[in-house]
């Protein structure tokens, strides 16, 4: 689906309606030495061979994507989330 990459919508910060510019989010990796982490490996590589979950077998086929949307005025950044699944994102100039 085709998204433009400038959109108005709501800023917390001016607390109304301004112009923002869309990025795709993509997560950072994630700390090794985190409690979590170190919680999650302790739980999964426990005891002989560890397994502490289920593999799940039928997986979502698309996500819902997400966003990061900045201010234009304020420079504020904050999310911003589709909330359909579908396939293919592409951000077009309007
Ligand atoms: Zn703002």
């Amino acid at each position: 689906m085709k998204i433009p990459k400038a959109i108005k919508t709501y800023c917390p910060k001016c607390n109304s309606h301004t112009d923002h510019n869309l990025k795709v989010y993509k997560s950072g990796t994630a700390r090794t030495m985190s409690l979590g982490q170190r919680r999650n490996v302790r739980k999964h590589k426990k005891g002989y061979g560890g397994k502490a979950k289920f593999v799940i077998k039928v997986k979502k086929q698309n996500k819902k994507p997400t966003f990061i949307a900045s201010c234009v005025t304020c420079t504020k950044k904050h999310y911003f989330v589709i909330p359909k699944r579908m396939k293919k994102v592409e951000l077009v100039a309007a």
